[in-house]
């Protein structure tokens, strides 16, 4: 059995994070089937015991689908403006899929700064823990409006790491458009390797080849590698695999699919 199958079955806690490359057609407009399809996943996570926190991208993708244009992308301002009206529509469509499963959701948008603070630390954590205990899914997102540079977490990735860490999460799991850390992109190079279990992340930084990231993506493969060692400093493991595989979460438990990237490097299987 993979070590992503075992992990799996042994977490409790899982803070699950989605890609805009996962939530993105090709016309970059948001894929509702692959939506519905992560709302059938947390409610499989959930049935199976365990307790789910979503950190999801693709407001700026929804905006665009809202309002049909793009023209201004490259502008800061317009760009969080798409957000604000993404925001909206991507909530929206959980808020649907997930009550088809009788599952409530709510909404958290966070900047770097709320981390930063021990109050709002504080706040944050008890309201996560709250949410939890009422069997409510918390959905949390960069707050982009406010987000300029300084205060920025800048991806994702860090976003859902951060949450992991606050939560005493047992597992993190980044899904993305792509299987798995590879030794160079598997994009650009055919004969690209996958790297299924990473034990020192030191070391792997210096032989992996970074390439592009996905065209609706933010921080690329660098920031997912650095969410991982974040996680890892709390003893949490991470686990990358390919949203864009119909139930890839319920094959990878299953061991049905064994293509992923585990991040281990700690005594983890022995401390559960
Ligand atoms: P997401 O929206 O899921 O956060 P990103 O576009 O930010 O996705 O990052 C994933 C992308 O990183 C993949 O689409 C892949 O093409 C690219 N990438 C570049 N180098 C690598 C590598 N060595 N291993 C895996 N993916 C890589």
């Amino acid at each position: 059995m993979e070590k992503s199958a075992e992990l799996l079955n042994i977490s409790k806690k899982v803070v699950l994070k989605i890609g805009s490359s996962v939530l993105s057609n090709e016309k970059g407009s948001v894929n509702r089937e692959t939506l519905k399809n992560i709302a059938d996943q947390v409610k499989y996570l959930r049935d199976t015991g365990k307790q789910v926190i979503i950190v999801s991208s693709g407001a700026g993708i929804c905006g665009v689908g809202a309002i049909n244009k793009w023209d201004r992308r490259g502008d800061i301002n317009y760009k969080q403006a798409l957000c604000a009206i993404g925001q909206v529509e991507l909530m929206e469509a959980y808020k649907r899929y997930m009550k088809e499963h009788g599952v409530v959701v709510a909404q958290m948008l966070l900047t770097a700064e709320d981390f930063r603070d021990c109050n709002r630390n504080l706040n944050i954590r008890n309201t996560l823990f709250t949410l939890i205990d009422e069997g409510v899914v918390p959905i949390i997102n960069e707050n982009d409006s406010v987000s300029v540079e300084e205060i920025k977490i800048g991806d994702n990735d860090m976003l859902a790491a951060y949450t992991a860490g606050l939560w005493n999460a047992d597992l993190l799991i980044l899904l993305s458009d792509i299987d798995g850390l590879y030794d160079k992109s598997p994009k650009e190079h055919e004969n690209a390797r996958l790297i299924r279990e990473v034990y020192d992340l030191n070391t792997l930084v210096d032989s992996i080849e970074v390439g592009e990231k996905s065209a609706f993506g933010t921080g690329g493969i660098m920031t997912k590698i650095s969410a991982a060692k974040e996680a890892g400093k709390h003893n949490i493991p991470t686990i990358i695999m390919n949203g864009r595989i119909q139930d890839v979460i319920v094959k990878v438990s299953n061991n049905d699919e064994t293509k992923a990237t585990t991040f281990l490097g700690f005594d983890i299987m022995s401390s559960r």
